[in-house]
């Protein structure tokens, strides 16, 4: 008989999960609380494993990528709002695809719905209330959110898809404060209606300052994106009162053009990420009958710029384990994870460097991190002139 795997959450991890299960011979089923499927959302920009995992999952070809020409400008603007050439996230090695949250899970999804094989049963509104893993299946309580009815079902397997303040990880392997460490950081994400005034419509444009920062994110095909990160002793404190009113005056003092800018079009944005910022650790990324993915098992946080790569990663390579272990649930898990854990452990190491150069922690990082930006960004600037002056005319290179 074709066992049943209950997938919570609707994300790249459980959209990624549900299509490795099925392509294993699994019927997923996946829960998402949400009543309808999101769209939109921040810039990302996706790794070469993560492009892979694309290509692996069958989802490459539907994934609409953003990348400016030659990964576009970046600005990188002094206490003075004086701007200069850096290096955006999308001038690192391996070429990133420049793509938004959104853009993943319509690629996903399209699979979901049926592109990628049969299609796979999805139920908005739902979320488990309770998990109760025994030794020949798991049952699990769910519950209907429109209309508060709740009812029992049996299933070979849970994969908690459902990020980082997963709720299934809280049930089957204890409380957030267990597995969250707090990084003192807060993030606020959201899609600008119009680019920074004076600069080109795919530019970047990046404003970080000790302890602040405003990215913008250029993108091909569509307005940019804006990130608002800051560093913080006291996270409850940031959830209370106004959003607007509370970052307003973090960044007060901080007068550029693009900070300003990014604080107007926040006040106009019909919604907005605003978040602390943690990372997930667990020595265990299964119990029984019950495994994790993504954000829920090993949140890397927003800085490293892995999450979305290894949760595409993560799902796939899941439904690898289980393709080549069919009989052994036990060692199928067991070689699922010690095939991922060194690189998610490499990455939450790296996190911690890579977030000084979104948000320095102090004024020496700050000058160290400037100064690394605008020699690679001169550099860079240096050597597109040269490749187009090299090029064959008509070749369109841009600088
Ligand atoms: C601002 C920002 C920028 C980022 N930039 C990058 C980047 O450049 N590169 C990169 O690789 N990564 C980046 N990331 C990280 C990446 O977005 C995440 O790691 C990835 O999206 C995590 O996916 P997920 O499916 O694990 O979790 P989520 O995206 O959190 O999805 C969880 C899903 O589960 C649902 N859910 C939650 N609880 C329940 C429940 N109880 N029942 C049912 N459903 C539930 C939620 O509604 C949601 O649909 C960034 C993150 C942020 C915030």
């Amino acid at each position: 008989m074709q066992k049943r795997a209950l997938v919570v959450g609707l994300g790249i991890a459980g959209m990624s999960a549900a299509i490795g299960l099925r392509a294993a011979g699994w019927a997923p089923v996946i829960v998402e609380r949400a009543p309808e499927r999101r769209r939109g959302g921040y810039f990302i920009g996706l790794l070469p494993d993560g492009r892979q995992a694309a290509v692996d999952l069958g989802i490459s070809e539907d994934l609409h990528v953003r990348n400016p020409p030659d990964a576009g400008k970046a600005w990188e603007l002094d206490r003075h709002g004086r701007s200069a050439p850096g290096l955006g996230f999308l001038h690192q090695p391996g070429r990133p695809a420049a793509v938004v949250r959104g853009d993943i899970e319509a690629a996903l999804w399209q699979s979901i719905a049926g592109t990628g094989g049969e299609p796979v049963e999805v139920r908005f509104a739902t979320a488990p209330a309770e998990i109760d893993d025994g030794a020949d299946d798991v049952e699990v309580v769910l519950e209907d959110i429109g209309t508060g009815h709740e009812y029992r079902e049996r299933f070979d397997l849970v994969v908690g898809a459902d990020g980082m303040r997963s709720s299934v990880r809280r049930m089957v392997f204890g409380p957030h404060e267990e597995y969250m460490t707090n990084w003192n950081a807060m993030i606020c994400a959201f899609q600008l209606d119009e680019q920074v005034p004076s600069y080109g419509a795919q530019d970047s444009v990046i404003s970080a300052r000790a302890g602040r920062a405003a990215w913008v994110f250029g993108l091909a095909d569509r307005a940019p994106t804006a990130l608002l990160t800051y560093r913080t002793a006291d996270i409850a404190e940031q959830f209370t009162g106004d959003r607007v009113e509370r970052l307003r005056s973090v960044f007060s003092g901080m007068d550029d053009p693009a900070v300003r800018h990014v604080l107007d079009g926040l006040e106009r944005a019909p919604e907005f990420l605003f978040d602390s910022v943690h990372q997930v650790k667990m020595s265990r990324w299964s119990k029984g009958r019950t495994v994790l993915v993504g954000d829920a098992a090993w949140c890397l946080n927003l800085y490293s710029g892995m999450g979305a790569t290894s949760a595409l990663r993560g799902g796939d390579a899941l439904g690898r384990a289980l393709r080549e272990n069919p009989a052994d649930l036990r060692a199928a898990l067991t070689a699922w994870e010690s095939g991922l854990r060194p690189s998610i452990r490499s990455h939450q190491r790296t996190a911690r460097i890579k977030q000084q150069m979104f948000v320095p922690s102090g004024r020496v990082a700050e000058v160290l991190r400037s100064f690394i930006l605008r020699l690679g960004g001169a550099w860079r600037r240096r050597k597109l002139e040269k490749d187009r002056a090299a090029a064959p005319v008509g070749s369109g290179a841009s600088v």
